[in-house]
């Protein structure tokens, strides 16, 4: 397995790769590598010759008073994560190899960034849109890898790569979970032991929601009562959102249609740490 730390030898190596005729996956994360990670990893590897697996902490795409200088930066556990899954490279690149002139070209993704996650973090897709927009450039992939647990972040990804014809095929693979259903994340090493065993419950408030979808219930509203349930009888538990939306767009009619696919998504904070996660639900029948 190669480690590589500059674009200009990422760009080389898949130049070659190309011109052998094999084929590129990529895997872009921030490390802190966990199954989650090694998922996309497998799956990537699965369909490709080479799977490049980029480790880099995004600066952009963390607020003023977020968590950026106490992101987990573990990467030497991470390239034995890669490499036991399959990955043949791990593309490490320092802040200024991604953003040689600071900020001042920054990409926005408009639509599907204003609700939820781009209203509660402001510019956070910006930073998001901007990294994967350069990476995808750096590492020049066939196809890239990318979780539903950062549901939003996908459809902002997809809308990315249509509007400015990048040449990338995007694929979003299933939310891998903890025993208990707590969907893994490099951020669930801030929970206090308590939080971590009362995390669960964000799971299990979706998991009603799914059920209520099923029942064929059409009022946006019921699923926002019902999920709200669970979670409000915790104390110290912030309830950022909590809600049903139309999976395509996040749009958010009163009523949806039978036989709609929604998403039902949260973001509760619990101590210091906030916790994101969702599930796909069709409304009068089973998820696909
Ligand atoms: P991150 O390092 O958190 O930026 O995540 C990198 C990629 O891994 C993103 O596409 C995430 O959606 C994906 N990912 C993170 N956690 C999980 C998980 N529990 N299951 C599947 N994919 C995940």
């Amino acid at each position: 397995m190669q480690i590589i730390h500059t674009v200009s030898e990422m760009q080389a190596f898949a130049r070659s790769v190309r011109a052998s005729g094999q084929t590129l996956g990529c895997v872009p994360t921030m490390g802190a590598l966990h199954a989650g990670h090694a998922s996309l990893v497998r799956e990537a590897a699965a369909h490709h010759e080479h799977v490049v697996t980029s480790v880099f902490v995004n600066p952009t795409q963390f607020g003023p008073n977020e968590d950026f200088s106490r992101y987990p930066r573990t990467l030497d556990s991470d390239i034995d994560v890669v490499r036991a899954h399959g990955g043949t490279v791990v593309f490490a690149p320092p802040v200024d190899e991604m953003y040689p002139s600071g900020t001042t070209t920054m990409i926005h993704v408009g639509g599907v960034t204003a609700p939820y996650e781009g209203a509660l973090r402001p510019g956070h897709f910006d930073g998001v849109a901007t990294i994967v927009c350069k990476l995808l450039q750096a590492i020049l992939p066939d196809e890239a890898y990318f979780g539903q647990k950062d549901y939003q972040q996908t459809l902002v990804i997809k809308q990315l790569v249509h509007d400015l014809l990048l040449p990338v095929r995007v694929t979003v693979c299933p939310t891998v979970r903890e025993a208990d259903g707590l969907a893994m994340s490099s951020r669930n090493i801030y929970l206090s032991a308590e939080d971590r065993q009362r995390a669960s419950t964000i799971y299990r408030a979706l998991r009603t929601g799914q059920a209520l979808a099923h029942t064929g219930e059409t009022r946006r509203v019921a699923y926002e009562q019902l999920m709200r349930d669970d979670i409000s009888t915790l104390h110290d538990v912030t309830i950022d959102y909590l809600e049903a939306a139309r999976a395509a767009d996040l749009s958010t009619p009163d009523a949806f249609e039978h036989g709609e696919e929604i998403v039902l998504l949260a973001a509760v904070r619990m101590g210091t740490t906030r916790l994101i996660d969702n599930l796909l639900a069709c409304v009068g029948g089973e998820t696909a």
